[in-house]
């Protein structure tokens, strides 16, 4: 029998799973209190119960919480680059940023990608797998066991497409924002999607307080679909229709992401019809020079054009800011600690 992936299940279905080996209600409530306060990754940890309830949740259950197998840290701003080993052998990354407000993660959604997005790194060998929802707040738990402080923000914007692993994703949601755990605030959430059209409308009806960042990097479909395949099947009109229904359930600003690469999507022409795009929208733009992969011969905009586009868009009344990359020294795009680590143990 498989055992059960105790480090996903909320209260509830902790409670009925104890019910069920006939103890009190009251463990389920230590047991959550180990997993999600206390970050336990082993169950002889959990010494306020009993050897036999210990033993029981060893045969039963498995803790799916990732191993560090590697950290690089900036010598500039703190930044950590993770990478983490699953039970399974795959391999995944994560990233702290060390921001004035607090200590910021961004995690990975799956291992590799299906989207296929040109300049990415982490779906250049396709989709591995889903991440469990213990995988994706595992990585979380982790950092804040590695670094000895809490982390307060979390951006799903590491490998993987979070809408392409919603269920899961919903439920990683409940688990890190319950009040019996982490209790971290959902307005301090932020997930990154390349527009799965359908599961923005259904996060929208989800009503929860989550910041929603779109992955635009072009201002028309036929750009688009140069750079994202996923714009072949959802065009940048069904896009912010369903963006335009999400504010209206939740009143959430929302993000849109634009990669700037050279001589592809950074013309005075494309900053002006991004401005025009978004002008009706309450939104925010970041702007992100490209991190250039070694796969792809794309290059970041010059510094001139990255200026002179985020100029147009306040020109046109659209918030925009700069992504400056943190952890300059430790630089490897989304996903390329990963693919280098597994070249590595190949070899
Ligand atoms: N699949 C989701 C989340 C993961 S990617 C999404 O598409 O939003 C997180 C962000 O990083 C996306 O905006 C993505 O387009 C961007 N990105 C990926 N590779 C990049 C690179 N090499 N340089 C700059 N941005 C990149």
């Amino acid at each position: 029998m498989e055992r059960l992936d105790i480090l996903s299940m909320d209260m509830e279905e902790l409670n009925n799973y104890i019910v069920s080996i006939g103890e009190k209600k009251f463990r389920a409530a230590q047991i959550y209190e180990w997993l999600h306060v206390k970050l336990a990754s082993s169950f002889s940890d959990m010494s306020n119960l009993s050897k036999n309830l210990r033993e029981v949740l060893e045969r039963d259950c498995i803790i799916r919480m990732p191993r560090i197998l590697e950290m690089y840290e900036s010598k500039i701003d703190g930044t950590r680059k993770y990478l983490f080993g699953l039970y399974d052998g795959c391999v995944i990354e994560s990233v702290l940023m060390k921001y004035k407000h607090g200590n910021s993660v961004c995690i990975s959604s799956q291992v590799g990608c299906r989207m296929g997005c040109r300049f990415c790194a982490s779906t250049i060998d396709g989709l591995e797998r889903n991440l469990t929802p213990s995988e994706m707040i595992g990585q979380i738990y982790m950092i804040q066991k590695d670094i000895g402080e809490r982390v307060s923000n979390i951006v799903v914007m590491g490998s993987g497409e979070p809408f392409d692993n919603y269920d899961n994703l919903i439920r990683f949601i409940g688990l890190i924002t319950s009040e019996k755990g982490l209790n971290i605030s959902s307005r301090n959430i932020t997930v990154s999607t390349c527009g799965l059209v359908p599961n923005i409308i259904r996060f929208a009806d989800e009503k929860l307080q989550v910041t929603l960042a779109i992955s635009l990097h072009a201002p028309n479909d036929e750009k688009r679909r140069e750079i994202m395949p996923v714009a072949n099947k959802y065009s940048i009109d069904e896009i912010l229709k369903a963006c335009h229904y999400f504010y209206d359930k939740t009143k959430r600003r929302i993000t849109f992401e634009y990669s700037l690469i050279e001589h592809v999507n950074d013309s005075k022409e494309e900053a002006l019809a991004l401005a025009k795009l978004l002008q009706k929208l309450n939104c925010h733009v970041n702007l992100i020079p490209v991190n250039p992969i070694k796969e792809r011969d794309y290059k970041h905009s010059k510094e001139e054009y990255i200026m002179k586009f985020k100029r147009i868009l306040e020109d046109n009344k659209v918030n925009v800011t700069i992504r400056r990359e943190m952890g300059a020294d430790i630089n490897a795009a989304c996903g390329q600690l990963r693919r280098s680590y597994i070249k590595e143990q190949k070899e």
